[in-house]
């Protein structure tokens, strides 16, 4: 079965081939290091993941590029109103990044490059297409992309070539589609820089934010490469500008599939750390979700729709995460150790419609739908006795399946505390001592943490309650 996506570069969904046979190369934009990344940015990363993990249940194997932006206005203006470099202000919010990426159950991708470890290979991009006749420095000593020289420009965000004021530049990372003009690729200091500063050969100065991805994913994934993602904001003009320098300076297409995730909103508006409406992964989890309900509520919206965030689609994850966990759990105790058999027709029919559905431009929703049919009449089945031991172990091998493309069926261990674990040793030398009053004590001070203890032949089994 071929897998088809919606590319953004032709408006349309197509068949998916990589370039090399066998290997998918991806650029992921990734986070501007200058806060706690929040949610609508992670609904990005999840969609991501999703689309990674898509491609190697297909069978590809991926390379995949996520940059960090770790120098632009926003990272600059950070630490100097913190008043401390660059590099001390940035470090915590990449740390926090990975241990939420870690929280969503996202793979890692193969690189993780930051910006301010490439200035050279950005200096030599710009200097080729200086030489080609693309850019050129103005008088304030800062070098611009010249629009004119790029006949195809505009031809991702589908822009009016008549609307736009080339030889007039502008000069900050984010404008709007009312702006279109040369962009900035090395700004000259000027003292809202502070200390951050490289020598290049048009002075001393530091890079615009889209030179920074079009250099990196040159030196990791070559000149061209099968797939560049981002949410829907990043189209124009981050995108629009990283194909003109990337095109322009090495004549090959950047990539071949452009593919973007609508936007996380909050009451019909973008969440975003500007509009103040955002939500950090930590703000959910300190309300006593999981990241496993926050993965579950990003991936269970077709990548293209928008999604609302509220605290009521958060507990309708969890609702559904529990019906999964209770069909897996009857599930296990059915099969206990008997080895996988053949999948009962039914369930034959549902592993080919999930695959198909998310061939289908990823529909997870009507994968998610299978998935539940699924559970529907795997509960029949054990409860008229209909399935075999062998049978619901094979379903576990095929729930197992579908979670390498998923990443949210399988329950997480919980992490017993170092407390708890103390108790439980003391419970089962109290147990051992046969001090009955005391193991239940014992028992009563681990249910008022939160813990439930179950005495079974294999010794004590904690869980959360
Ligand atoms: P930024 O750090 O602003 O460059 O954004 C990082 C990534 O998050 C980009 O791919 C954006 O397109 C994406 N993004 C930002 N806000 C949202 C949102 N509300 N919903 C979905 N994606 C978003
Ligand atoms: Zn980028």
């Amino acid at each position: 079965m071929s897998f088809r996506i919606y590319n953004t570069l032709t408006r349309s969904v197509q068949e998916f081939t990589s370039l090399e046979p066998g290997h998918v190369r991806m650029y992921t934009c990734g986070p501007t290091v200058y806060n706690i990344a929040h949610i609508g940015n992670f609904r990005a990363y999840v969609f991501e993941d999703l689309l990674r993990r898509w491609l190697q249940f297909k069978g590809w194997r991926v390379t995949q590029v996520m940059n960090l932006t770790d120098v632009d206005d926003k990272t600059i203006h950070g630490s100097r109103e913190a008043g401390v470099s660059l590099a001390d202000f940035t470090a915590p919010f990449k740390k926090a990044f990975f241990e939420d990426l870690r929280a969503l159950n996202i793979e890692p991708a193969e690189y993780y490059p930051a910006a301010t470890d490439h200035i050279p290979e950005m200096i030599e991009l710009i200097s080729r297409l200086m030489e080609g006749g693309h850019a050129y420095q103005s008088e304030d000593g800062s070098v611009y992309f010249s629009i004119d020289s790029w006949p195809s420009y505009g031809k991702l965000a589908r822009l009016d070539r008549a609307g736009m004021r080339s030889g007039v530049r502008i000069h900050s990372d984010e404008y709007d589609k009312e702006n279109v003009a040369d962009f900035a690729l090395w700004k000259a200091w000027d003292e809202k820089d502070g200390d951050v500063a490289w020598d290049s050969p048009w002075g001393r100065g530091r890079p615009g934010w889209h030179i920074e991805c079009s250099a990196m994913s040159q030196k990791y994934l070559g000149a061209s490469f099968d797939i560049h993602t981002g949410g829907v904001d990043n189209i124009f003009p981050h995108h629009e500008d990283e194909i003109a320098q990337s095109e322009a300076a090495n004549g090959q297409p950047l990539a071949a599939f452009w593919i973007h995730c609508a936007h996380l909103m909050v009451d019909g508006q973008k969440m975003s750390k500007s509009r103040g409406n955002f939500y950090t992964l930590r703000d959910v989890l300190a309300k006593g979700y999981t990241g496993r309900e926050v993965r579950y509520e990003l991936i269970a919206t077709h990548y293209r729709a928008a999604l609302n965030f509220t605290m009521a689609s958060l507990d309708a994850a969890r609702v559904s995460l529990r019906r999964i966990d209770e069909f897996t759990e009857r599930c296990k105790a059915a099969a206990g150790d008997v080895a996988a058999g053949d999948l009962p027709v039914w369930a034959q029919q549902a592993a080919q419609r999930f695959e198909a559905a998310m061939d289908d431009d990823l529909n997870v929703s009507a994968a998610l739908a299978t998935l539940f049919d699924t559970i529907r009449e795997g509960n029949s089945a054990l409860d008229a006795k209909k399935l075999t031991d062998a049978e619901a172990a094979a379903l576990l091998a095929l729930f197992r399946k579908w979670d390498t493309a998923l990443g949210v069926l399988e329950k997480p261990a919980a992490t017993v505390p170092p407390e708890i674990q103390a108790l439980l040793e003391q419970r089962q030398a109290a147990r051992a001592a046969k001090d009955w009053a005391q193991s239940d004590a014992l028992r009563a001070a681990m249910a008022a943490q939160g813990w439930l203890v179950k005495d079974t032949p294999k010794g004590q089994v904690v869980s959360p309650a």
